[in-house]
Order: C-alpha cells, then structure tokens, then sequence
C-alpha cells in the first residue's frame, strides 16, 4: 500500500478506496458548515441516504416541549455505504442536488431499538389514517339524508 506513511484516520480510509468524485476522503469534494447526527432511514436512492433525528422544541405558553424531527437528504459514499438503522455523522458541503447539501462522513453503529421505533411509527400512521375514513363516511350519510 502507498498509502501506509499517513495517519490514522486517512490509513483506514485509504484502504478502501472508491471511484466516487463526491466522496470527502477519495474524491475532491471538500466539507463546511455545520455537522449532525442522526439514523439512516432510507437508502432507495442512488447513492443517497435519508437521514433524521428528532429535537425538543420548547412552547413558553404551555411550559413544555414537543418532539421535532429533521429530516435531511445526504451524499451515502461507496467507501462508507450506511444502512437503514445506521446512526450517521454527517457534515455540509457545496449542493451535490437540488435537495443533497450534507455528505455522511462517519457511521457510528446500528441505533438501538430502532426497528421497534419505526413500527410504533407505522401503527401511529395507521390510526392516522382510519380516522380520516370514519369522518368520511359520517359526511357521506349526511349527504344522504
Ligand atoms: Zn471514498
């Protein structure tokens, strides 16, 4: 390997290198702003992840906090590759598309009980939907009458 003489980080890196130009240790794309972390929750797209975490945001009338969640669009390298469930670091570079301006750049292991988290989230999205129906229905028999 030529590669042996440089430190730490870049050695492992270095290691297994990708023919992607967008990717932050083998290609030229060069990394600012600001960083976050969160977990994967898609990887359909090419090259692309679907990266969310959720804040607490704070309501002065009521004294209490609700659960925001973000919900961001980032460049997945082939020498990375993260999947779903995978908490990511990812950092801000120039637009790679109309919605990718963060690029992941570390993983940082499997979320714990995520799977258990996106189930809850489908029967929420269930429960969600019915109702909408039942409202529906009770508008339909007025119409009738
Ligand atoms: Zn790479």
């Amino acid at each position: 390997m030529a590669n042996t003489k440089s430190s730490g980080k870049k050695e492992v890196l270095a290691s297994k290198s990708c023919g992607d130009k967008n990717c932050p240790f083998h290609g030229s794309l060069s990394l600012r702003g600001i960083s976050f972390i969160g977990t994967v929750i898609s990887t359909n797209m090419h090259k692309t992840a679907t990266v969310e975490w959720s804040r607490w945001l704070s309501i002065p009338k009521y004294e209490r906090y609700e659960k925001r969640r973000t919900k961001i669009h980032a460049h997945n390298p082939t020498c990375i590759n993260a999947e779903v469930g995978d908490m990511v670091e990812i950092k801000e570079c120039r637009p790679l598309s109309k919605t990718k301006n963060f690029v992941i750049v570390k993983k940082l292991g499997k979320e714990k009980l995520f799977k258990e988290k996106l189930e809850a989230r489908e029967e929420a999205k269930v429960k969600k939907e019915k109702e909408p129906e039942k409202k529906e229905s009770k508008k339909e028999e007025k119409g009738e009458q």
